[in-house]
């Protein structure tokens, strides 16, 4: 059997979700949309059920995944419906739902509902990607409540730059925020990791809300770029390894694989290894990118192909066949990796795929 395989540590992923509730002091909502950033969405849901407040999902179609499996906690959908025919999925399976803009609460108003809706009204304070303008933010939270199709809403927002710690901007959504739910006495969620994990950093005074959104953090990774004390505690719950299938020696000034991208510079001794693009390895990690192999550090060399990518084995002369490579995992972080081939550990865990997951607690 091909190597390749996602280690999923349960274990891990509960630790991650108690640090985001000791370091916010407030109930969290999992997110787990994208199949839990590639980890898997049902299997995590399942191993957070007894201590999840609830899950947070992009769309209807991720939720339903996690109901027909079973599983019966509270799930938010963060883009709330695409089309009004939603309503009725989302009242009989009993979803929250946000609301970002006029026409969701219009179709709201015009819906025929058998239950009140519970809704995230999301506010716009900077980001400017969905939410509601602050202009517009107390009328809509009238015209939901007096709609009677609405039992409970809750105040949220999103930080667009939250991961840049020394950055005000954060701050100055916090108040845009403050200003416009003024006299609203309703819940409230603002933070996803970056603001969870770098609270203290980004707010003038500690940011306490009712809800935080972690997504990235339990799954183990930094959202910061370089190292931050504030993601020192979390626990990396995706190893990505495999093993190595060939052994070459070759003189200096050969090249290695497509495009020639590395050419040896001294006598070279190059393993292979069963991982490739296909696997969500990314394409653009380039010679030099760390990986681990029997618990030694190496790297990467040469173009990653589809299906295979070589690594540097000359110092290590006790690797060979059969060695253990770790892509990423807790000996070579998912963020350096990330960093390495100019993307966000997000990306690569999203983008897994083929090779497959296996789940252990521990
Ligand atoms: C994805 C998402 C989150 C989680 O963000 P992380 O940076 O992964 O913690 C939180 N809130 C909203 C609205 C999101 O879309």
């Amino acid at each position: 059997m091909r190597p390749a395989r996602a280690l999923i540590d349960l274990q891990a992923l509960r630790a991650n979700y108690r640090l985001a509730r000791e370091a916010s002091g407030a109930r969290a909502l999992a997110v787990i949309k994208a199949d839990a950033y590639g980890h898997g969405a049902v299997r995590c849901a399942q191993a957070l059920l007894d201590e999840a407040g609830g899950f947070a999902v992009a769309c209807i179609e991720e939720a339903l995944e996690l109901r027909e499996a079973g599983i019966r906690a509270p799930i938010l959908l963060l883009e709330g419906f695409f089309e009004a025919e939603e309503l009725e999925l989302i009242v009989r399976h009993d979803f929250w739902c946000v609301v970002h803009s006029m026409w969701q609460l219009e179709a709201i108003e015009r819906a025929s509902l058998a239950m009140p809706l519970c809704v995230w009204l999301k506010l716009d304070t900077g980001m400017h990607r969905v939410g509601l303008e602050p202009a517009d933010y107390q009328a809509a939270y009238q015209r939901l409540l007096a709609s009677g199709k609405v039992g409970k809403i809750v105040l949220m927002s999103h930080f667009a730059r939250a991961d840049e710690l020394g950055c005000p901007r954060s701050a100055e959504q916090l108040h845009v925020f403050e200003q416009a739910r003024q006299g609203l006495v309703a819940e409230v969620s603002l933070c996803n990791s970056p603001a969870i994990l770098g609270n203290r950093l980004l707010f003038p005074k500690p940011l306490s809300s009712d809800w935080v959104r972690p997504g990235l953090m339990l799954y183990g990774a930094s959202p910061f770029e370089g190292p931050q004390a504030a993601a020192d505690g979390l626990q990396p719950v995706m190893t990505l390894e495999s093993r190595i299938i060939g052994v070459r020696e070759l003189p200096a000034g050969e090249p290695v694989g497509y495009g020639a991208r590395f050419v040896s510079e001294r006598p070279t001794r190059v393993g292979v290894v069963a991982m490739g693009y296909a696997d969500g390895y990314p394409r653009h990690a380039p010679t030099g990118t760390p990986v681990s192999i029997d618990g030694q550090p190496s790297r990467l060399i040469g173009r990653v192909s589809m299906d295979m990518l070589t690594v540097d084995l000359t110092d290590l002369p006790q690797a060979g066949l059969g060695s253990r490579v770790e892509l990423w995992g807790r000996e070579v972080l998912a963020s350096d990796v990330a960093a390495w081939a100019g993307t966000i550990p997000y990306q690569l865990f999203c983008n897994l795929k083929r090779a497959p997951r296996v789940y252990s607690e521990r």
